[in-house]
């Protein structure tokens, strides 16, 4: 399974950031053939724990910005997040749509991170499920505006993140049911064979993400289809994120 960390701001000490690097050095060499393990800390943790990495840890970069250089105090180009040891960049988080990252937005990020070789982990999902399905059009139109910009030969590199956004940051019973995800899944698998070829569409990789703890990671693992998940409050507290990773051994 792909198992990513999202470290959001719930880790701002460097202390808790290098505890956190070493149980997953840990945990990466000692999963290595059923797991790929990866960290987005925040920027300064980025730069502190992945330059120079040798360990079988991967990194992201929680956003990257819509400049690529210049007069923009406070952003993390893509070329930043790169040079300071990311290999894969999220892109779209809700929190991030929240605060302002429109489609057309998400679309430019998407562009910047394949131009220095990041892999774009998309962010997608509904603020809530409506009666009349209305949701499933909301996150094609999110994916589509997405990956349509992009040249064939790239839309096949991103990887897809299902994150529903009413089961962020609650706890494991309130994640959505395995038969909701499985059937989401699909979905999701059909609208990518629109924009991608059809062994690519297959290929290609899906997370979820929203409220995955200990308790229920094992059975959304389990014949959903997915292929690993984006995890937040769980992955921030070692203890946690150990429990998490063996649930899926
Ligand atoms: C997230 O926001 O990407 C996430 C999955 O958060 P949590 O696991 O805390 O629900």
């Amino acid at each position: 399974m792909f198992i990513a960390a999202n470290w959001k701001a719930y880790v701002d000490t460097t202390e808790r950031a290098k505890r956190l690097f070493s149980v997953s050095k840990r945990l990466a060499l000692r999963y290595a053939t059923q797991h790929e393990i990866l960290l987005a800390p925040p920027a300064p943790f980025l730069g502190l724990l992945a330059h120079g990495n040798r360990s079988g840890v991967l990194f992201s970069a929680q956003d990257i910005s819509t400049a690529t250089g210049g007069a923009h105090t406070g952003e993390v180009t893509a070329g930043a997040a790169r040079s300071a040891g990311a290999s894969y960049a999220i892109v779209g988080h809700s929190e991030r749509r929240a605060a302002g990252d429109t489609n057309d937005i998400v679309a430019q990020k998407m562009q910047h991170a394949i131009g220095q070789g990041l892999i774009p982990i998309l962010c997608v999902g509904e603020h809530e499920r409506n009666e009349n399905a209305q949701y499933l059009t909301f996150v094609r139109e999110e994916i589509l505006s997405a990956l349509t910009p992009l040249p064939h030969k790239d839309r096949a590199k991103v990887m897809l993140a299902y994150e529903p956004i009413w089961a962020i940051g609650k706890t494991a019973s309130e994640a959505i049911t395995s038969s909701d995800l499985t059937e989401m899944i699909l979905y999701l698998r059909k609208v990518l064979s629109d924009v991608l070829s059809g062994s690519a569409s297959k290929r290609a990789r899906i997370l979820y993400g929203g409220s995955v703890e200990p308790d229920n990671a094992r059975m959304l693992a389990e014949g959903t289809g997915i292929d690993g998940f984006l995890i937040g409050h769980a992955a921030t507290q070692p203890e946690s994120f150990q429990a998490l990773v063996k649930a899926l051994v």
